[in-house]
């Protein structure tokens, strides 16, 4: 093996927000010298496309339309298993005996079978966290049992140590109900049950943001923290031309919406957009739109095309050009780097979050469901980069407030407390993944230990290591 590259497998749960970090992650072990392959399914395959990273198909059994074509999703994951096990063992066969064979399988930790698969084949397994440290550290707990799932909302406030305080509303809701989508939940809590059997655990975050909540946890999760996971232009730039992750599994609608906002005065546009998977109830909908419609500032608000139906009747009509563009995909990060962005309302999904980070961009927080909660929670009170929308009692954030927290983050009296703190954490963001900062360093270690492997699985254990 001594003149072969080290050779790693990237292979992520086939959604746009876990897609995103660890294909990032590929581009950042392939600017390091790693080759690097990522492993997503036939029915993405096609929507990824960027320098320095080989993409090739593996089939999770539904190749023609992904996860909407299973009837759900316990039966969507049952295949992903199966027919991700036997295409992921095909590809590393077919690299064997080449000049690069597969030296490690980087999987999501979603994807817990794909440790099998390095295993059998005698390689390095690495299993890549797509959430906060934070969340992850509270993820752990529960499927170790260190509380009862669901929590009671009379014990409230929690407490976790190395985390903050936390309120009922605070919690992810895999942890208030039972009944939110259950497999989700199971693999979620899965996610832990050999995760200690890995060579190396990465989590998408940074030391100074919330490597506390990693120190209290590490002996059950032994966690690199190794982000943020953002196109390296908008942090260190020291890969070349990276300037957009490199996929879309929909179509931005890139030069109109750059166009719109070349027009606008600099911080005067709010940005809403409520990620991939979300759906709102379309009361909740009505309210946002309203309190876009009514806030005194021009919106650009990115709808899915299939939400666009529970759009509010002649809601599309009754905004001018120049006040609001309703849109069904963009380049998030171009949108939010353009600056005539002055805010993001956002759902707080993790990589959203970790991109207006990384950007500067104040935040008005409206979590939905799963992570998003306790994202928001330290949005607001830890990293003070944003307010959060209150919800009523029916579960929906109305439009005053909405309207009120925009204007807060940008105009009110707290804009400067938190325009300042965006500027503090845009920095740090950059300095945990330049060179020598804390994700870098970790990086680094990892790279270190590939380029040395002579494939003896037990050399390769990042336990404990700093
Ligand atoms: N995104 C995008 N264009 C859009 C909306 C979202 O490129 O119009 C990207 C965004 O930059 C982020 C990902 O989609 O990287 C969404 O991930 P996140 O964790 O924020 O939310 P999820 O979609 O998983 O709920």
């Amino acid at each position: 093996m001594a003149n072969q590259r080290a050779h790693v497998v990237v292979v992520p749960y086939p959604s746009q927000g876990h897609i995103n970090p660890l294909l990032q992650f590929a581009k950042r072990l392939s600017s390091k010298g790693v080759k690097a392959t990522l492993a997503t399914t036939h029915y993405t395959v096609d929507t990824i496309h960027t320098q320095g990273v080989t993409i090739e198909p593996i089939s999770d059994g539904f190749d023609q339309g992904g996860f909407s074509h299973a009837p759900n999703a316990d039966i969507y994951l049952e295949n992903f298993k199966t027919h991700g096990t036997k295409t992921l063992s095909d590809l590393i066969k077919k690299h064997k005996g080449t000049s690069s064979p597969v030296t490690c399988v980087i999987y999501d930790s979603f994807l817990i079978w794909a440790l099998d698969v390095a295993r059998e084949h005698g390689l390095v397994g690495a299993s890549f966290f797509t959430n906060s440290a934070t969340v992850c550290s509270i993820f752990c707990r529960a499927s170790h049992g260190h509380f009862e799932v669901p929590l009671d909302p009379k014990q409230r406030p929690f407490s976790f140590p190395g985390l903050p305080v936390l309120e009922y509303e605070d919690l992810p809701n895999f942890l208030t109900s039972a009944e939110v989508y259950p497999a989700y939940r199971k693999m979620v809590f899965n996610q832990f049950s050999n995760v200690r059997e890995a060579d190396w655990v990465f989590g998408n975050s940074f030391e100074q943001l919330d490597g506390e909540a990693l120190k209290a946890i590490s002996s059950l999760w032994p966690a690199k923290l190794i982000g943020p996971m953002v196109p390296s232009f908008y942090l260190d730039g020291r890969i070349k031309c990276d300037k957009s992750y490199g996929a879309h599994l929909w179509t931005p609608i890139g030069i109109k919406c750059m166009d719109w906002l070349d027009q606008k005065p600099g911080g005067s546009v709010v940005y809403a957009s409520f990620g991939s998977m979300a759906h709102m109830p379309p009361n909740q909908m009505e309210e946002v739109a309203s309190a876009l419609k009514e806030c005194n500032k021009h919106f650009i608000w990115v709808v899915k095309e299939s939400e666009q139906p529970k759009l509010p009747d002649k809601f599309l009509q009754s905004i001018d050009d120049d006040k609001g563009l309703v849109i069904t995909w963009c380049s998030q990060l171009e949108v939010l780097a353009h600056q005539a962005v002055g805010c993001f309302v956002t759902h707080c999904g993790w990589n959203s979050t970790l991109e207006a980070l990384s950007l500067g961009v104040p935040l008005v927080a409206v979590p939905q469901w799963t992570d998003q909660p306790t994202n928001a929670k330290q949005v607001r009170d830890i990293w003070g980069v944003g307010v959060r929308a209150k919800m009523d009692e029916e579960g929906i954030v109305r439009r005053e407030d909405i309207k009120h927290c925009i204007s807060e983050v940008m105009e009110g009296k707290k804009a400067e407390e938190i325009k300042k703190n965006t500027i503090k954490w845009k920095k740090l963001a950059k300095d945990a993944i330049d060179e020598g900062g804390s994700s870098d360093k970790n990086i680094e270690g990892f790279v270190g230990m590939l380029m040395k492997w002579k494939g003896e699985p037990t050399l390769c254990n990042g336990h404990g290591q700093t």
